[in-house]
């Protein structure tokens, strides 16, 4: 299957197949080739990969030149539309590649909204050890963009939606404000998966993965994604070669085996999590729920404009202390308490207790969380079933 003129085809479709081109053996998927090192008939065999005449030679894992890793590789950057993609060996690894790769001693970035608690951890305490600092805007600062965008600012970085008050941010809005100021603008798209949302497609320079989550689907698998123009992954992937940030071979068979049945997953969990939303904002115990699907919810217009769905994640807040509404963590059967998301498997966290539990408490009021907040990541189960557990663990 030639991955050409993918752009015709709808996105199931190229779910299944794009970037997989048939097996020389015939084997009805990209075969896994675990190998280390590949060979070679003779050294001019070998001189053409490493001079680069052997357009998807094979070389060597680590260096990327795996054809495991380069079918899942097309395929992702097939479906963010996208000219070239670089897995690595999680999420965070994806990130610090593109930061080292795009920063240099005395550079800047510009972190919009809530991030990740590791992505806030790599650009408040690592990077400025290299000399590169990041200014954080909160989403209700975004007035501020303009001016804190400096002549050495390089990178411009958010995610939409976040985590876990589900603000939506306009990505072509920041990103005209980028460009023109000469900073580029890199969107995380786990939450929203490629399904949801192409932040390519909205202006945005370099989309980053947690494959971790979404992608993979499973919650058995670790990985990371880059993807943009081959001049903006250049220098990404000499980090990612040389830091030995790769991606293992296995854990690109298994993800690209994940991504086949992607657009299934996340279209059915963006249809439970608008109904879990619904029963949980008519519930008299939730004060609020954030969930971008929500007519009232103030992101839902933006959302609209540039989200094909609302996605499988919401965050709610309960009418308790920070005790009672760990007890109504505890009461939930079906939905398992764990910090991640983008499972099969309903997943439920109390902010506090996990991803902001490092914060300081006037830091997470600021940020507008409250101990009352619940998290939670909409599987794959009947959501008839999902609704049931949430109605009894409420009383
Ligand atoms: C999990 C996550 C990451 C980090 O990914 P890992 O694969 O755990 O390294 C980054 N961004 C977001 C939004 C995430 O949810």
């Amino acid at each position: 299957m030639s991955e050409g003129s993918a752009k015709a085809r709808g996105f199931s479709t190229r779910c299944v197949h794009a970037g997989e081109p048939l097996d020389p053996q015939g084997g009805i998927h990209i075969p896994l080739y675990n190998h280390s090192t590949f060979g070679f008939p003779s050294t001019r065999a070998l001189l053409d990969v490493v001079e680069g005449r052997t357009p998807h030679g094979n070389l060597y894992t680590r260096y990327g030149l795996n054809p495991t890793i380069r079918a899942l590789e097309r395929k992702c950057a097939d479906l963010e539309g996208g000219a070239l993609c670089y897995a690595f060996a999680s999420g965070m690894a994806a990130e610090a590649a593109t930061f080292l790769a795009h920063c240099n001693a005395g550079d800047h970035i510009v972190c919009i909204g809530d991030v990740y608690g590791g992505t806030f951890e790599l650009l408040q305490d690592n990077l400025p050890t290299l000399g590169i600092e990041t200014t954080f805007l909160l989403g209700s600062e975004m007035d501020r963009l303009p001016e804190a965008i400096r002549e050495r600012t390089r990178i411009v970085f958010f995610e939409t939606p976040t985590n876990p008050n589900l603000e939506v941010f306009d990505t072509r809005g920041i990103a005209e404000t980028a460009r023109k100021r000469g900073a580029l603008t890199v969107v995380d798209n786990t939450f929203a998966s490629p399904v949801n949302q192409n932040p390519l497609e909205l202006g945005a320079d370099l989309v980053i993965h947690s494959a971790t989550k979404y992608l993979g689907g499973h919650s058995d698998l670790t990985g990371g994604l880059v993807i943009g123009s081959p001049e903006l992954l250049a220098p990404i992937g000499l980090w990612r070669k040389n830091l030995g940030q790769i991606m293992a071979p296995e854990v690109a068979f298994l993800l690209a085996r994940s991504i086949r049945t992607l657009s299934v997953r996340v279209r059915a969990q963006n249809r439970s999590a608008q109904q879990v939303a619904e029963f949980l904002e008519r519930h008299p115990r939730v004060l609020k729920v954030n969930y971008p699907g929500l007519p009232g919810f103030p992101g839902h217009a933006i959302a609209r404009s540039q989200m094909r769905g609302f996605g499988g994640m919401l965050s709610f807040v309960y009418d308790g202390d920070a005790e009672a509404t760990a007890a109504v963590v505890d009461r939930l059967r079906i939905f398992s308490i764990a910090a991640s998301l983008g499972g099969v498997e309903s997943l439920v966290t109390q902010p506090i207790t996990t991803t902001h539990h490092g914060m300081s408490p006037e830091e997470r009021r600021r940020r507008g969380i409250p101990d009352g907040m619940v998290r939670l990541s909409i599987g794959l189960e009947d959501p008839e079933d999902l609704i049931g557990d949430l109605a009894r663990a409420l009383g």
